[in-house]
């Protein structure tokens, strides 16, 4: 029976093995899906920042099951493209027929003197241990380095509850986010209290102190370091060209190679002549099941579904001063506020993924491009 494989248990991962077995119902072929992934849980990666981020996860098995996907949990170690075959880190070779290359992206942690206590929450478990590190200092002074979506909800959010530091070696908060949202940050991050010192960055993290490339010293509970996703280094054991992100480069059916499809943060799709995908939820969505949708597709003789997502919007969380909505690759505000923070909270909730039920799975793994394929 023809095998696909997924790598990876993030949004894209998930949502490629949904598309896949969606193809693998309304066909009733004959298909073999395994999804690869360590852990137990889909990380909600985007509600890192919150207070609890416990809460920010799904069991995949709630997913999985239902349509008839098997889990392998491990890491893979390596890709062997020319005998379509992965080997996990327990020593496991599982055959393929197509891959869906989905194991996202990771934090790079700077190197320098006292690393080692820098926090993150690039991961579950480096939000758990940044809460509870907090959570045993009262009115804590937490350091934010890098002044992005990351960085700016979590300094919002650290805000309701302690004193903020948000450092940035740009000279303006938010350098990529542009300049069409940044008149609203500045002043939320005022109203909230939040301290910037821009074009400085970390150099040393000591013992409830931190020292800034200017020279200056800080008193700091806890540095948390936000900026530089690279993608998974799985993808350099895949030939073809990759970004500076380290993401492969896909045709617009998302394939890097015959048999190798990319999705996620792993990807880099063109959207017009001027964009890629960025590394976001919006994106892996989209991809995931096209990805998905495609590597069954190809093996079931089917027409192939072309990439092409809904425009860009963002939501950026701005804790007890709102949110901000914007639209359009120049980020244009279109709600702001309470009425922002009630999107925000709508799209929280809109990536979800439906759990124990096969038919709401599948419906919702048909939806691509805001039609059902
Ligand atoms: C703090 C934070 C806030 C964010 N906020 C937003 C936001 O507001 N909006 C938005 O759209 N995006 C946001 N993002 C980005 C978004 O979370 C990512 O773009 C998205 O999670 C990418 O999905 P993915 O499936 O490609 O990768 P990931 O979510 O990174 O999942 C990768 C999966 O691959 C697995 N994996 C990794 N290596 C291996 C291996 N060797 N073998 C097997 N499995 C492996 C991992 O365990 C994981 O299951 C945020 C990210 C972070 C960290």
């Amino acid at each position: 029976m023809p095998h696909i494989v997924v790598i990876g248990g993030g949004f894209a991962g998930v949502w490629s093995a949904a598309s896949a077995a969606q193809v693998r119902h309304s066909t009733g072929a004959e298909l073999r899906i395994t999804l690869i992934a360590p852990q137990r849980d889909l990380v909600l990666r985007p509600r890192l920042y919150e207070a609890d981020p416990s809460r920010a996860t799904v069991a995949l098995d709630r997913i999985l099951k239902p349509i008839g996907v098997d889990h392998v949990r491990a890491s893979v170690r390596r890709i062997d493209v020319a005998r379509r075959r992965v080997t996990t880190d327990d020593g496991r070779d599982i055959d393929y027929e197509r891959l869906v290359l989905a194991a996202g992206s990771r934090l790079i942690r700077p190197e320098l003197p006292g690393a080692d206590r820098l926090f993150d929450i690039d991961t579950l478990g480096g939000a758990q241990r940044l809460q509870a590190h907090l959570r045993k200092r009262s009115g804590f002074h937490a350091t934010v380095v890098g002044s992005g979506f990351t960085g700016l909800e979590l300094a919002t959010e650290l805000a309701s509850r302690g004193r903020v530091l948000l450092v940035d070696r740009a000279t303006e908060v938010g350098p990529e986010l542009g300049a069409g949202p940044r008149p609203q940050i500045l002043t939320a991050l005022d109203e909230l209290g939040i301290v910037c010192r821009l074009g400085v960055t970390v150099t040393e993290v000591g013992d409830g102190f931190a020292e800034l490339s200017d020279g200056s010293r800080i008193d700091t509970d806890a540095v948390v370091w936000t900026a530089g996703l690279q993608a998974s280094p799985l993808t350099l054991q895949i030939p073809g060209p990759r970004d500076q992100l380290g993401r492969l480069q896909v045709d617009e059916w998302l394939r890097v190679t015959e048999d190798v499809f990319a999705a996620g943060d792993t990807a880099a799709a063109r959207i017009d002549p001027d964009h890629s995908t960025v590394q976001s939820c919006q994106y892996a969505v989209p991809l995931g099941k096209t990805a998905g949708h495609n590597a069954a597709a190809d093996l079931l003789g089917l027409a192939a579904l072309p990439f092409a997502p809904d425009p860009y919007v963002t939501c950026l969380d701005l804790g007890a001063a709102g949110a901000l909505l914007t639209d359009g690759w120049d980020r244009r505000v279109q709600a702001s506020g309470s009425e922002g923070k009630k999107i925000k909270k709508y799209i929280m909730q809109l990536i979800h993924p439906p759990v124990d039920d096969a038919d709401a799975i599948f419906t919702a793994a048909r939806e691509i491009r805001g039609r059902d394929v």
